[in-house]
């Protein structure tokens, strides 16, 4: 029988602060009351500050990121179009296959799962395309199965130095809310996300941002859609209710997030993440483990991905942090299973939170067979968060 805390440390769903819990305690009520809007106005409106945008429109459909990748690409391509995408990782994938099957004439550039979005390569190509072939850029903003954070403006300042007219989709499922992002400031035309990370809510909600550019795209778009219709989603969002029945319970939570977000202010939940991040790394080299991103400048501040040493298997350090002290690591995903464990470190958390984190991992590693000495994780991510009292001081 498990007893205490039930420790989570998967990259998403995060843990739900009790505020939130509290605040999806409500009776049902009627979505198409004269009212509804008191509930939904701010959500979109802090929404909006979440993605970094005033310019754009933001949708909420009932479902999930995966969802949100569909219906931003039902929205605004069309049969066949010819779209460019990056293959690093798991999400990157399946987001690969997504639109495959939804009949999109995908070109893949395939790189090691730890590298970033390969931007050299994109410029080549899209630089290439003279007549302007390729209609949209898939960026995965934030890898969460490599711990891997790309860089959107760079991205977006190869499509600017080729002149080139493709939209920039964005999946930031495990990056908007805790890390930057500045759909305005980086162009980005679709950008998609999910309550269950950064927002701090539980799964069951998508997020949609969309530009200007992209609105226009959505008029002449003729992929077939139906529940994820955004013209259907926008009419209705503008009377602050949903075209269907939407999670009510769910919204309160969401609002609650919203609102504790906005108290503790992005850039302070940016740098929270970047500290915390920063200590769970610092554990890590104290391991002498490897991180399966390829470069510092790719760490993610939201998910540690963790290479296991040779002959140990992660997942034995998975079942055994789970089975004997109730901690959900993430799992290593497709080609790092066994090879990789990850530790999420996004949404309500704290120092205490990561070191119980780095200390469970630990003794998890060590029963897998890892030879690493107990405690020396914790104390460098100690050493990484401690304040010494000059700097305390200061703060006080
Ligand atoms: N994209 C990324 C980067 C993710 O991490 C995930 C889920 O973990 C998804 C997409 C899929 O999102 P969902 O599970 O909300 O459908």
């Amino acid at each position: 029988m498990k007893t205490g805390l039930a420790h989570l440390y998967i990259p998403g769903p995060t843990n739900v602060p009790e505020v939130v819990r509290r605040a999806m305690n409500v009776p049902m009520q009627d979505h198409r009351a004269s009212d509804f809007d008191q509930l939904t106005g701010s959500i979109f409106e802090d929404l909006k500050a979440v993605y970094g945008t005033t310019k754009g429109r933001v949708a909420l459909f009932p479902g999930s990121g995966t969802g949100c990748w569909e219906a931003a690409i039902t929205n605004t391509l069309n049969p066949g179009d010819k779209v460019l995408m990056a293959r690093h990782g798991h999400f990157s994938h399946l987001w690969v296959e997504m639109a495959k099957k939804l009949d999109l004439d995908v070109q893949v550039v395939d790189v090691a799962w730890g590298a970033g979005v390969p931007v050299n390569e994109f410029a080549r190509i899209l630089g290439a395309d003279r007549h302007g072939d390729i209609k949209a850029v898939f960026v995965t903003h934030n890898e969460t199965a490599t711990g891997v954070t790309s860089d959107v403006a760079a991205v977006r300042a190869v499509l600017d130095g080729a002149l080139h007219d493709a939209l920039l989709f964005v999946d930031g499922v495990s990056s908007i809310g805790s890390i930057p992002f500045r759909m305005d400031d980086w162009g980005v035309d679709l950008a998609v996300t999910g309550s269950q990370k950064g927002l701090m809510s539980p799964a069951g909600m998508g997020m949609l941002a969309i530009s200007e550019k992209a609105l226009r795209a959505a008029q002449t778009s003729k992929m077939r859609r139906a529940f994820f219709d955004l013209a259907d989603m926008l009419k209705q969002h503008d009377l602050g209710s949903f075209p269907y029945t939407p999670p009510v319970p769910l919204l309160h939570g969401l609002k609650a997030a919203l609102n504790r977000m906005m108290d503790e202010g992005l850039p302070n939940i940016h740098a929270r993440h970047k500290r915390l991040a920063n200590g769970v790394r610092r554990a890590v080299a104290a391991w002498g483990l490897d991180l399966c991103a390829e470069h510092p400048t790719l760490y993610s501040d939201t998910v540690t991905a963790i290479r296991t040493p040779e002959g140990v298997d992660a997942r034995d350090v998975i079942r055994i942090a789970y089975d004997r002290y109730n901690c959900s690591l993430g799992s290593g995903l497709g080609p790092l299973s066994g090879k990789a464990f990850r530790i999420g470190h996004l949404g309500d958390l704290n120092e205490g939170m990561c070191l119980t984190a780095i200390a469970l991992a630990e003794m998890a590693l060590v029963e897998a067979g890892a030879r690493i000495k107990l405690g020396s994780g914790v104390a460098a991510a100690q050493e990484a968060y401690v304040m010494r009292p000059a700097e305390a001081k200061l703060r006080l």
